[in-house]
């Protein structure tokens, strides 16, 4: 038997805007009041009229071009109706049958390219909060604009889905035209997932189930492995296949790691879609569209291509640098004053990443000439690695002054000094310079860290250990 998990994505965004979708409510409601972002378009009162937000289609061009896609000049909103508490209106302007983008992909590290269909602007519910007698509502982002990305099911395991993912999100915030903060809900997945299975020759598919409004990467995977189990099981217990009207929408708890049945699929009929009434087809200019596109100042991809093929920086260094705008723009400002590139680039990525995810700061928030001078510091032979290491972190954590750091650090130029206190080192760990002698080269360590500790870290380990080196090979050995 064969089993292969075929997963479906799709990933809402809301996308980064002052205002809502269709009023000029705030779309920034974070930790607001509840219901303080209201207005009678957004409540959906009689007689209130949507108009649509220009910054929102320019971010949806934005992301369609940042995602390959096809940014259709004609698009049209439709009614999606459906009665559920969190829709104030009893329906949701969407796009159904002319979304904005269409035909876009991503490729994925393996070189395998994933397509998506299409992505198209719709606007937020509001927030359920439920309690054990009650539900509250908190339509606060009801309107926020949405972007709905929904890719082909290409996805064949919960890594290729997390990948994708990540893709999308690393993609978005890169260009700014989503923060993608899934902990404000900011971004959500629901995924389709069933299994293919080949038993005696034959090929069998599962019902496809959606789990709904998963929030982060983790609860997407672990959703995507549960049900290619349940769905096995099911499988061999009662054999049902995919057939029309089977599909199911299951929901997801996180506390119990389940899947849980929620209802039978809609399908689209259900929803009884028709052109919105209360807004005309969106009819964009190529003009317009590249317009929008030019506000990008530069695609992740192409940033990733320049750090590789300008600045000679390893795939691996340049994929943790395009991780986040900010590392990035970190990494290109200083770059400017400091040219050696793959030098700077290895601090930025352990040193400096290692302090601000350890102590949760931003990399914005680092003085980029605190660094500059130390790693110059470190070129000219005036502190050690290790001291500079120190220093960056003593800076950064309890912004202590660079220079006079660097000056206490400063490697001593008594070399007397120096030698006199590898000589009464090695004197006095005779037993450790035996163990080397033996063999034991990880001992020199030990030593080495002796001198640099008499002499205050003013010295530079490396100079050290060839210098105990030669005393060791002339005075020691035999
Ligand atoms: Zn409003």
């Amino acid at each position: 038997m064969e089993i292969k998990t075929i997963v479906g994505l799709e990933i809402h965004v809301q996308l980064k805007t002052e205002t809502k979708m269709f009023c000029s409510c705030s779309a920034k409601y974070f930790e607001d009041d509840a219901n303080t972002h209201l207005c009678p378009v957004c409540l959906g009162l009689p007689g209130s009229l949507p108009v649509m937000n220009k910054s929102a289609i320019v971010q949806a061009i934005k992301a369609g071009k940042a995602l390959n896609f096809t940014i259709n000049l004609k698009s049209r909103f439709d009614r999606k109706n459906y009665m559920y508490p969190d829709l104030f209106k009893g329906y949701q302007i969407t796009q159904f049958e002319f979304p904005i983008d269409t035909d876009g992909h991503v490729v994925l590290s393996s070189g395998k390219r994933i397509n998506i269909y299409r992505a198209h602007i719709e606007e937020d519910t509001a927030k359920s909060i439920h309690d054990k007698e009650y539900t509250l509502l908190d339509g606060n982002k009801a309107g926020v604009p949405l972007l709905e990305i929904v890719s082909s099911p290409e996805l064949f395991s919960k890594e290729e889905a997390k990948e994708y993912a990540k893709k999308i999100y690393n993609t978005l915030r890169f260009i700014g035209v989503s923060d993608c903060d899934m902990e404000k809900g900011q971004m959500r997945f629901d995924v389709n997932v069933n299994l293919e299975i080949t038993k005696n020759g034959n090929l069998y598919k599962t019902p496809i189930c959606e789990v709904k409004n998963l929030n982060s990467f983790r609860s997407m995977e672990r959703a995507i492995e549960y049900e290619s189990k349940r769905q096995l099981d099911e499988f061999e217990e009662n054999g049902i296949v995919l057939a029309k009207g089977n599909k199911t929408t299951r929901g997801w708890n996180d506390n119990l790691s389940k899947t849980f049945f929620q209802r039978d699929k809609e399908e689209s009929d259900d929803y009884r879609y028709f052109p919105e009434p209360d807004l005309p087809p969106l009819i964009l200019s190529e003009a317009f569209i590249k317009d929008a596109i030019s506000s990008i100042d530069i695609l992740p991809t192409d940033a990733y291509n320049s750090l590789i093929n300008k600045y000679s920086l390893s795939k691996d260094i340049a994929e943790l640098i395009i991780e986040e705008r900010d590392y990035y723009d970190f990494f290109m400002s200083t770059s400017l004053k400091y040219k050696n590139y793959i030098n700077l680039s290895n601090w930025i990525t352990t040193e400096i990443l290692g302090i601000i995810k350890e102590h949760s700061l931003n990399i914005s928030d680092i003085d980029k000439y605190t660094l500059i001078k130390i790693l110059e510091s470190i070129d000219k032979k005036i502190i050690s690695v290790s001291s500079g290491k120190e220093i960056l972190r003593s800076v950064i954590l309890d912004k202590t002054n660079v220079d006079i750091l660097i000056e206490k650090n400063s490697i001593s130029s008594d070399s007397g000094k120096v030698d006199s206190i590898i000589n009464k080192v090695l004197v006095s760990h005779k037993d450790t310079v035996e163990k080397y002698l033996e063999g034991k080269e990880g001992v020199l360590g030990f030593l080495i860290g002796q001198v640099v500790r008499e002499m205050d870290g003013r010295v530079d380990p490396k100079d050290v250990r060839e210098k105990i080196l030669v005393v060791i090979n002339k005075i020691y050995k035999n």
